[in-house]
């Protein structure tokens, strides 16, 4: 039978369900795919894009980068049940996953439903509570996007009192002979290069900052821009000048213009920040890899093959090596093995408290939050320093609910997906896991963003002072936090040197400390601007 001869609406042997962040032409899914027989599901729906208050930026970059995915699979000549969202809420089909899907079953009668397993628990179950409702198989494959099953991780925690990501990663690193010599050492005659990774830039800030590649929307995104600014104009982010990479090509492209502008400093200056510049050397590309445009072993063959090249050090190099080979897949196969009960964790026991309003719409006078908070709200993306010494640190000393800022984190990065943001954000940054990915928690007074940046230079706080008119709240609410938990990390020996700092402190100063912490807290809660 012909192409032309396929009738949509006939029965299909199988249905392929790709969800927004599936977008990968290699998945396992395909392996047996049949066109004359199967065909692919796809939708956009309300409920996902609306259960958190999702940055514009982050909705149009899923349904651009959806819609030309459909549009590739029918160049290919492949069916795809395609449901996307209208300008109007009338317009939709349903409003969750579940209902769309349910009615498609009706219609289709698929013999069976096959998916990659997907990055969020939640989504898994419903789906899986659907196909159980309809009565329909539903096959389950794996995501063979990633190095390492979750199988695999399990297998390789088994036993371990600690999972310890250094280790972890050295094993990857050995299986994969990734950055490997002949004679089994270490690249570079070191496993990890962290120490190179710091540098601050001198007064002047970044010399010849390239700017990263921008791609101009095609038709389909701009289709996919007008809507989303028609139904979620009061979402947070903009959506000007919108330039993100939206197809395997342009996701192909950005890492081209990493390798060739950035790489080459990225690991002198992973950690620095400058006003007005979000981007600095970074990479950019966890977006366009989390929704798979990108194939991640691809990407670390690229950047291996410039260090071989003599084009980049061996400290960009291993550092991007390690985000990628290492911390991404730990923290996935940490998602895996302790869901759905780390999604529950709460180990500094905070009240339910929501992140500040200045989250939201970057209204404050700390100057690095507001920089940070511009940023995040033009590219729904800021690097690892801004979002965990800066964001992330904040809401911790402030005592956010660690969950609260998982939704919140959720909702305003482009790259976020549960698997990764869970431990990254609950975990990592707000120290709720207990300390499965972090052994302590990440923070610092204001002397750390001082260094790390040009912010406290123009700022009204000084980040020396945590009392008085200009003391700095990141210091301030840095020695209330310690203050606050100085049991729980007494005996934390990564913690010693800051517990003996704050030991040091008379209790009038930790008296005017907490004062002035509960007048942050107090003002912060009254909408009162810090
Ligand atoms: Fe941020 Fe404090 Fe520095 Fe101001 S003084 S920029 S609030 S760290």
């Amino acid at each position: 039978m012909s192409r032309n001869d396929f009738n949509p609406e006939k029965r299909p042997h199988h249905l392929i369900l790709i969800l927004g962040d599936q977008l990968d032409h290699q998945a396992a899914v395909f392996d047996d795919f049949d066109p004359d027989a199967d065909a692919l599901w796809m939708a956009e729906n309300a409920n996902e894009a609306t259960h958190v208050w999702c940055h514009k930026r982050r909705l149009a970059f899923f349904f651009a980068a959806m819609r030309h995915f459909r549009d590739e699979q029918r160049e290919r000549g492949r069916i795809v049940h395609y449901h996307a969202l209208g300008r109007r809420p009338s317009d939709d089909r349903g409003k969750d996953f579940a209902e769309i899907l349910t009615k498609d079953v009706h219609r289709l009668h698929p013999d069976k439903l096959i998916l990659t397993r997907p990055g969020d628990l939640r989504v898994l179950q419903m789906l899986q509570d659907t196909a159980a409702d309809l009565d329909v198989q539903l096959e389950i494959r794996e995501d063979r996007h990633f190095f390492v099953t979750s199988d695999a991780f399990s297998d390789w925690a088994d036993g371990k009192k600690d999972l310890v990501m250094e280790h972890f990663y050295r094993a990857q690193r050995r299986r994969t002979g990734l950055l490997m010599r002949e004679d089994g050492k270490p690249e570079g005659g070191a496993w990890n290069f962290d120490e190179d990774n710091r540098k601050t830039f001198s007064k002047e800030g970044p010399i010849d900052l390239p700017s990263p590649r921008r791609f101009r929307p095609d038709e389909v995104t701009r289709t996919v821009l007008d809507m989303v600014e028609a139904r979620f104009a009061d979402h947070p982010g903009s959506l000007d000048g919108f330039d993100l990479p939206v197809t395997h090509d342009e996701a192909l492209a950005a890492l081209r213009d990493f390798v060739s502008k950035r790489l080459s400093r990225f690991g002198d200056y992973e950690d620095a920040m400058w006003c007005g510049e979000t981007t600095l050397y970074h990479s950019r590309l966890s977006a366009a890899m989390n929704v798979k445009l990108l194939d991640p072993k691809f990407c670390l063959d690229k950047v291996v093959a410039a260090y071989e090249k003599g084009d980049a050090p061996i400290n960009s190099v291993e550092g991007f090596v390690r985000q990628v080979l290492g911390w991404r897949e730990f923290i996935r196969g940490v998602y895996w093995l302790h869901m759905p009960d780390y999604a529950e964790r709460n180990n500094l026991q905070c009240d339910d408290r929501e992140v500040p309003s200045f989250f939201w719409n970057g209204k404050t006078d700390m100057v690095c939050v507001a920089d940070c908070m511009a940023g995040l709200l033009q590219h729904a993306w800021t690097h690892h320093i801004p979002r965990l010494m800066v964001l992330g640190q904040f809401a911790m000393l402030l005592g956010v609910h660690p969950y609260r800022f998982h939704t919140w984190h959720m909702a305003m990065y482009l790259d976020a997906v549960d698997w990764v943001s869970l431990p990254n954000a609950l975990g990592m940054s707000q120290h709720g896991d207990g300390g499965i990915v972090g052994t302590k928690p990440y923070c610092a007074s204001g002397n750390y963003i001082d260094r790390m940046g040009n912010y406290c230079r123009n700022c009204c706080y000084n980040p020396k002072h945590a009392t008085g008119e200009d003391a700095c709240p990141f210091t301030t609410l840095y020695w209330d936090f310690l203050a606050r938990h100085h049991q729980r990390f007494a005996d934390n020996t990564r913690m010693t040197f800051q517990v003996r700092n704050l030991e040091r402190k008379s209790e009038d100063d930790l008296q005017a400390i907490r004062k002035q912490a509960d007048h942050i807290s107090e003002c912060i809660n009254k909408g009162i601007r810090v």
